[in-house]
């Protein structure tokens, strides 16, 4: 099983995508992963992306693409999630291109809908594991006391550069001017589905699940 999940930053995207890898044996590709493994590592591709996302805009949709392409070629275990992205008209359509040719279709489009004011306490309060990529919120799941990651057992947390409220505003502006087009793309292709994405993380699991199965 394919699916996208589709939400404004701050969604949860990340965070049901992690749920799905552990318990279906699913696949994550996030885009906004493999860029920050790009830029850490000072690729000449890192190096031009560094800019665009610390201020909040949208890599070229060929850069993404060409990462996902690279990535639809390896394993494939229960299915791949495919978290930010598309996020744009035109890497759906490559989306869709790319799993035809891999004799693979996309089975459903999962939109996490939550409010803007909801984002922005949600982003600013993000940390995530410097091991595993956990992602932890200062208000609804701590780090734990004794500092360790429940996943990983890692002792370093960090911030993302872009999850401050002018990084923010305008990642938020790209997502309603380019990526909130896919809402009605899909939905005229039949594929969305919708979960209330403010709940707590227990029940957008079992929202998700309840779509899959
Ligand atoms: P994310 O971790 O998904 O929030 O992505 C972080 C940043 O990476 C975004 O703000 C963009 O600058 C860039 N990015 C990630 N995925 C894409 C994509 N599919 N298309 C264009 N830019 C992307």
């Amino acid at each position: 099983m394919n699916i996208i999940l589709l939400g404004p930053p701050g969604a949860g995207k990340g965070t049901q995508a992690h749920l799905l890898v552990e318990e279906r044996d699913m696949i994550q590709l996030s885009t906004g992963d493999m860029l920050r493994e790009a830029k850490d590592s000072g690729t000449e591709m890192g190096k031009v992306v560094a800019d665009v996302m610390a201020r909040g805009d949208l890599v070229t949709d060929e850069i993404v693409i060409g990462l996902i392409r690279e990535k639809l070629q390896g394993e494939k275990g229960g299915g791949f999630i495919f978290d930010g992205f598309p996020r744009t008209l035109a890497q759906a359509d490559a989306l869709g291109d790319l799993l035809g040719e891999c004799g693979e279709t996309l089975d459903a489009v999962i939109e996490m809908r939550v409010d803007d004011d909801a984002l922005v306490d949600r982003i600013t309060a993000r940390s995530t594991c410097g091991g595993c990529g956990e992602v932890y919120n200062d208000n609804t799941k701590p780090i734990p006391a004794d500092g360790k990651c429940i996943k990983c057992g890692g002792t370093e947390f960090n911030r993302r550069a872009d999850d401050n409220e002018e990084a923010l505003r305008n990642r938020l502006m790209e997502y309603y001017k380019k990526t909130s087009p896919l809402i009605g793309y899909y939905y005229a292709k039949d594929m969305l589905r919708t979960v209330d994405g403010l709940g707590e993380i227990d029940d957008v699991k079992m929202a998700i699940a309840g779509l899959l199965d």
